[in-house]
């Protein structure tokens, strides 16, 4: 039986939501979750097995084939969505508090994203008012009625670097277009997740249009391999992304990917660093690094680099790390062991490779309990490092020198991925001129953020299709054609 750190504060649960109640899972397997601040277990949830799945997915299969939710309209639905909305908005303390200890997330991240989670479900419970499902089309011979129709049974299946945000941002578009789901989040953070579920049982949805199950990837790719499922949402690794890709390929299965990423800031000659370093200083950091659009990389022209290392080094030795319950921490642990783990590997391939490094490196002093890394600025970095290249997900920043805009671009786009991106130039219109170069799903012009209520996702292998407003509910739709 495991033993709780007697410091608990947040719930454990023991039942899966399945088929509109909480439901005893097939066997008695939970998921310890390890607190990432001092290691510690302090809770438990089930682990949800195959037969679990199959229940899932026969529940949201009969809530679409034979349920009311896909034969409402458009209007009816979103009355839903708004309420699971109002639900969550009542829940965010709670599952701020939950996502700060299972993830390690500081207060001011974990408000942040969960802030992310209501504006998706005002946008889902909107998207009706902006899209049209059904329209009239003539072409030379004929006339019809043009019809989007919902696909089917959703699996989505989500990582655990902002779970609730996440999740939402899948489910709300999927519900609106009228599909069904069977969710899956990760085992590392399924609190803030159960919570979550809590919220979309008091919106009272009809029975099996959500059903809530936590487990690893073993489990997750027999819900994404299950016949039942006709539509894979996927947050995950570029790895994972691949292996889901080729399950579902023989089914000619649907499937949306939103993958890892190594996004670039490129900084002009001729920018005055304070309009750069509000947002450029927390924009790779964040949650600790873990953040898929995460701005990585800082191109810089060869002769400002002194000057850029300089100014970021101050910043991030600036920033308070620790305890993320703590008043003032912006910089909570790693996730898990096996994250630090990987971020102290890379940050040793970097140095072995011939990168300067210019801050941090190793574990806070004070912080050997936990899971922390402190932030790390690597300079003289090359495009063909692996440090350059592959995504660390954790505090580590490449300062990248170049010598000509070209050859700036040229080392943004060379990386396999393309999900987020920031040019800071003097004026917006030479910005935007080099934005429109980089490709990438998303690009701060002078800025940088996470935009997601407008469609978001990558180029290459960042993923495949966007989230966010309608094309987000688009990816949950088919196409049908009436003639006449
Ligand atoms: P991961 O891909 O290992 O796991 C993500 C989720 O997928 C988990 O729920 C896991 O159990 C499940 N999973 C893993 N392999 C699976 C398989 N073969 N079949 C079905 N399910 C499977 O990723 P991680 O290390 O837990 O998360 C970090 C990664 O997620 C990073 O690469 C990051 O960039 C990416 N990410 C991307 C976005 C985005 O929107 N692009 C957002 C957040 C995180």
């Amino acid at each position: 039986m495991t033993t709780l750190s007697e410091s608990s504060v947040i719930p454990s649960y023991d039942k899966l939501f399945i088929g509109g109640a909480w439901v005893e899972p097939a066997t008695d397997r939970v998921i310890e979750v390890v607190s990432p601040i001092n290691g510690k277990v302090i809770a438990t949830v089930p682990d949800a097995t195959e037969a679990d799945i199959d229940r899932a997915v026969a529940a949201a299969r009969e809530a679409f084939d034979h349920g009311p939710w896909p034969r409402l309209s458009p209007a009816e639905r979103a009355t839903y969505l708004a309420r699971i909305g109002e639900e969550v908005v009542k829940r965010i303390p709670a599952m701020s508090e939950a996502f700060t200890n299972e993830i390690g997330a500081p207060a001011v991240v974990s408000a942040a994203f969960h802030d992310n989670a209501r504006k998706m479900w005002e946008d889902a419970a909107t998207m009706h008012e902006r899209f049209v499902f059904e329209e009239e089309r003539s072409w030379e011979d004929g006339h019809g009625t043009l019809v989007r129709e919902p696909i089917g049974v959703a699996a989505v299946i989500i990582p655990w670097n902002g779970p609730v945000a996440t999740g939402s941002l899948k489910i709300g578009p999927a519900l609106a277009a009228g599909c069904t789901v069977a969710f899956k989040p990760a085992p590392e953070g399924p609190v803030s997740v159960m919570m979550l579920a809590e919220a979309i049982e008091a919106a009272g949805l009809p029975a099996g249009v959500v059903n809530v199950l936590p487990a690893g990837r073993e489990v997750g790719q027999y819900l994404v391999e299950h016949p039942g499922v006709d539509k894979v949402s996927f947050t995950g690794s570029t790895v994972a992304g691949r292996k889901i890709m080729a399950a579902v390929a023989d089914r000619i299965g649907r499937v949306s990917l939103e993958l890892g990423g190594k996004s670039a800031a490129i900084l002009t000659e001729d920018v005055p660093l304070e309009n750069v370093l509000p947002t450029l200083v927390f924009a790779g950091l964040g949650n600790s690094g873990q953040v898929c659009a995460a701005l990585t990389r800082v191109l810089v022209p060869r002769s400002r680099q002194e000057e850029v290392v300089g100014a970021m080094v101050a910043a991030y030795q600036g920033l308070k790390v620790g305890d993320p319950r703590e008043e003032g921490v912006m910089l909570g642990p790693l996730a898990a062991e096996r994250q630090q783990q990987r971020v102290l590997e890379y940050i040793g391939i970097g140095k072995q490779e011939g990168a300067r490094l210019a801050t941090g490196g190793g574990v806070p002093a004070g912080l050997e309990e936990g899971y922390y890394v402190e932030p790390t600025i690597f300079a003289d970095v090359t495009r063909d490092m692996r440090i350059a290249r592959e995504e660390i997900f954790g505090p580590v920043i490449c300062v990248m020198p170049y010598d000509t805009i070209e050859e700036a671009i040229d080392i943004a786009n060379s990386t396999e991925y393309g999900l987020s991106g920031a040019v800071y130039a003097a004026d917006d219109a030479a910005a935007e001129k080099i934005a429109r170069q980089i490709r990438t799903g998303q690009i701060g012009i002078n800025t940088w953020g996470m935009c997601v209520t407008q469609p978001f996702g990558g180029y290459k292998q960042s993923g495949l299709g966007r989230e966010g407003n309608v094309e987000g509910m688009a990816a949950f739709l088919e196409t049908k054609l009436m003639m006449k």
